[in-house]
């Protein structure tokens, strides 16, 4: 079984120009959830100002009818985020920081050692609150700002993260830099030091390896990634990032390699194809029929 969790809310919608109402985002993460998604990432509790498309992180929370053994979750960037998910009834926080210097002041404004603190007080809040807890290395297979991201710092900072007691570790690859073989190095070494605890990869595609990738990470034991529908998706603070692996294309590749999902492709790519009419353009997920 792979896991899939769908950020097309999120990751997907954040880059997004056009606005789009919250009736809609409620409506397509209960479509999501109704093909089969166990896990959505809804939207993200950062400042207003910086993302205004996702300003609605608690009408959307709050919208949405929960069903019962689907972990709804928000992602958080300081304090501020973790209180705001918190208030907003989430069970689930994913914590996020990068482990590139550059693209840690440009995303928060603030160096690694300070984010590493603060991340050890937002995981310390959530934990008390009694909301699981993902905790995130972004930028781990290499940045544009800095170009490589040194192996064993990458491999450190997972054994901090997992030291302060989080409850799932993901590593994404923000700017589709990483290549397969560089992933099954490294995640081969940190699936060991996770556990018993998932270990999620949230991939891009900006390159055009982002399924590749995906397949290396599965031969080193990784069985959980985040995707996007229609292949939505960038990071407003880093240059040249583009989309996430595209869940459509990802559950396909998966169904035909005789992995199960639990998710209902045709749903999928249904969603995939009304969130593409409504921004009014060819979305990169390639599987548009089955
Ligand atoms: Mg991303």
């Amino acid at each position: 079984m792979i896991h899939i969790e769908e950020q097309g809310t999120r990751d997907g919608f954040q880059v997004e120009a056009v606005h789009i109402p919250t009736d809609l985002k409620i409506k397509w993460i209960e479509q999501a959830v109704e093909a089969g998604v166990k896990r959505i990432q809804m939207s993200s509790f950062v400042h207003p100002k910086l993302v205004p498309q996702l300003a609605d992180a608690e009408a959307v929370c709050a919208g949405v009818t929960k069903k019962e053994g689907v972990i709804y979750s928000g992602l958080v960037l300081n304090v501020k985020g973790v209180e705001r998910a918190i208030k907003a009834g989430l069970n689930h926080v994913a914590i996020s920081m990068s482990a590139s210097e550059t693209h840690s002041r440009k995303n928060t404004n603030k160096s690694i050692e300070e984010s590493l603190t603060e991340f050890a007080e937002m995981a310390r809040i959530a934990k008390v609150a009694g909301m699981t807890v993902r905790g995130g290395i972004q930028c781990a297979f290499g940045c544009r700002y800095e170009g490589k991201i040194s192996e064993q710092f990458v491999i450190d900072l997972s054994k901090r993260h997992l030291d302060l007691g989080i409850d799932e570790l993901s590593l994404a690859d923000s700017t589709g830099m990483g290549n397969p073989v560089q992933l099954k190095r490294i995640m081969s070494q940190i699936v060991p030091l996770a556990g018993n605890l998932p270990v999620i990869l949230h991939l891009h595609d900006t390159e055009g390896k982002g399924i590749a990738n995906m397949i290396a990470a599965i031969e080193s034991g990784v069985n959980h990634y985040d995707t996007a529908f229609g292949g939505l998706g960038g990071c407003p603070f880093i240059k040249g990032a583009t989309g996430n692996i595209a869940t459509e294309d990802v559950i396909h590749c998966l169904h035909q390699m005789g992995y199960e999902t639990g998710i209902n492709n045709l749903k999928m790519i249904k969603l995939a194809k009304e969130v593409e009419s409504f921004l009014g353009r060819k979305l990169p997920g390639k599987i548009k029929e089955i």
